[in-house]
């Protein structure tokens, strides 16, 4: 071939038609994607390890079975990047953590297997806080990631590389995982789309365990189609994982196109507290006029619990942690301390433990094992889970609701990401409560286990700089299909605003 190679196009959806069609080359399309982290990655430091050779090897094989004739699957060539705490048979598997700086894992995590197997191409690693615990991308042992729209800023977390590298054009789609809002939240501060799936949706079968009650692994991408396309190729019951669901999968794709009538959108009361951001009054305010422009009802809803979330999150969460992190004790896995000729098997434990966390998942751990320590469960830890219950009660009510005033059933629940866009990198990280407070809008969908989805909204000027503010649409238990529809429907109607 002669004169320039094609330009790659932005979109999963467009590369896979190309490398399908045979008008892009998976190698070449791969090859780009690489330069562009070894372009960009000294400045955002969103990846923790650089697949330059693996990458290579899966492109080939891709253009190998093309060109034999063979079908290739629905994201040939597709280069994605994945969060640091899942499972692949080849690299290290870090966490964000030097406990496990070094560890690699024997074998590859379900939602990875189904990538490769759809004909993605797995660029590299991204960085994270710290076992996942965090919502700024600054407690990695790695060094903090950078926002792309202000290097001054941080990208949120935990999930901050992934959602930096979609963000900053380098893949068109990221894996991340959400506990508390992991993927919903840096979504928003970077500007990009960013979804949890319902609990149960997506295996969890070699993502390594935050709070196994919460966790859901997701996609970022910079459209709703790319999201629906990643989304429905990593779906589905696993026989590895005892708590994903024997559901049927749809195909959300198909679903896209289809508008909904009369769509009905619930706001929380809750979504108007007075704390948050102007930038992000104003974003959820012309994603409501949007959906009017193109419809929709509005109707207030009540999530009287949302208030309590945070505290109940905080306890389900660490508990949860306290109890899966045990394993990382230097022995069975992990950083092992060196040990002075006087040291006992207890000092191996404490020196390892020690060395290996970070600051911030020693105090998880400590926040856990105390809130599940005899005397003390009921007062924490089974208290936290009455308000997860009566959460979810809340948000079955906004759905179906069981009343004689004709209100109607809410198809999805609009609320902001997160109360305020990208903060300064270090303006929280030595206040833990008020990165906590980061998660307020996010945790409740974790504790009632429904699928929700980040989109950009309108942007806000801060000190000169225009930065992203998300907006996130929470629907109903394995409707995927629905709420992806209804997250197509504000992106064009938002698109049409700009
Ligand atoms: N920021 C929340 C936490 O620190 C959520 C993290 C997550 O979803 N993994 O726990």
């Amino acid at each position: 071939m002669s004169g320039p190679a094609p330009a790659v196009p932005v979109s999963a959806a467009a590369i896979a038609e190309g490398v399908r069609s045979g008008a892009l080359s998976a190698v070449d399309v791969t090859r780009r994607a690489l330069d562009a982290i070894d372009a960009q990655n000294p400045a955002l430091n969103a990846f923790i390890d650089i697949f330059h050779d693996e990458a290579i090897a899966q492109a080939r094989v891709v253009d190998h079975v093309r060109a034999s004739g063979r079908e290739v699957g629905p994201l040939a060539g597709v280069p994605i990047a994945l969060k640091d705490n899942m499972c692949l048979s080849w690299g290290r598997t870090t966490c964000g953590s030097r406990m496990l700086a070094a560890y690699r894992s024997p074998y590859t995590l379900t939602a990875g297997q189904k990538l490769i197997d759809a004909g993605a191409i797995i660029v590299g690693k991204t960085n994270m806080d710290e076992f996942a615990m965090g919502s700024s991308g600054e407690s990695s042992f790695f060094g903090p990631t950078k926002n792309p729209h202000d290097h001054t800023r941080v990208p949120g977390g935990s999930s901050a590389g992934s959602a930096a590298s979609v963000a900053a054009g380098i893949v068109p789609v990221a894996l991340g995982s959400d506990t508390g809002g992991s993927i919903r939240q840096p979504a928003g501060l970077c500007g990009v789309v960013g979804m949890k799936p319902t609990y149960g949706r997506v295996s969890r079968y070699g993502l390594v365990a935050y709070a196994s009650s919460l966790d859901q692994i997701g996609p970022f991408a910079r459209t709703v189609e790319d999201c629906a396309l990643a989304l429905e190729t990593i779906s589905g019951v696993d026989p590895n994982d005892g708590t994903s669901a024997d559901m049927p999968v749809p195909s959300l794709l198909a679903a896209l196109n289809t508008p909904i009538d009369r769509a009905v959108i619930g706001v929380p009361k809750q979504a108007h507290d007075p704390h948050n951001h102007p930038g992000v009054v104003n974003a959820l305010g012309d994603a409501i006029d949007a959906f009017v422009k193109a419809g929709a009802r509005i109707v207030e809803v009540d999530l009287a619990h949302v208030a309590h979330g945070i505290a109940a999150y905080y306890l389900v969460a660490t508990a949860e942690a306290s109890s899966n992190l045990a394993r990382f004790d230097g022995i069975r896995y992990g950083h092992r301390a060196t040990l002075a000729p006087t040291d006992e098997l207890l000092d191996l434990y404490c020196k390892s433990r020690s060395e290996g966390f970070g600051p911030e998942v020693q105090r998880r751990i400590m926040l856990g094992t105390f809130a599940l320590s005899a005397g003390y469960a009921d007062a924490y830890y089974n208290t936290a889970l009455k308000v997860r219950r009566r959460i979810k009660e809340d948000y079955d009510r906004a759905f179906a609701p069981n009343d004689r005033m004709g209100t109607p059933a809410c198809h999805a629940i609009l609320m902001p990401s997160s109360p305020s866009p990208a903060f300064k990198l270090g303006e929280k990280a030595s206040d833990p409560l008020a990165m906590y407070l980061e998660d307020v809008y996010t945790v409740t969908v974790n504790l009632a286990g429904l699928p929700a989805i980040t989109l950009p909204g309108t942007p806000t000027m801060v000190e000169g700089v225009s930065l992203p503010v998300g907006v996130q649409l929470i629907g109903q238990a394995f409707d995927e299909a629905r709420l992806l529809r209804i997250a197509r429907m504000l992106e064009g109607a938002m698109s049409q605003e700009r």
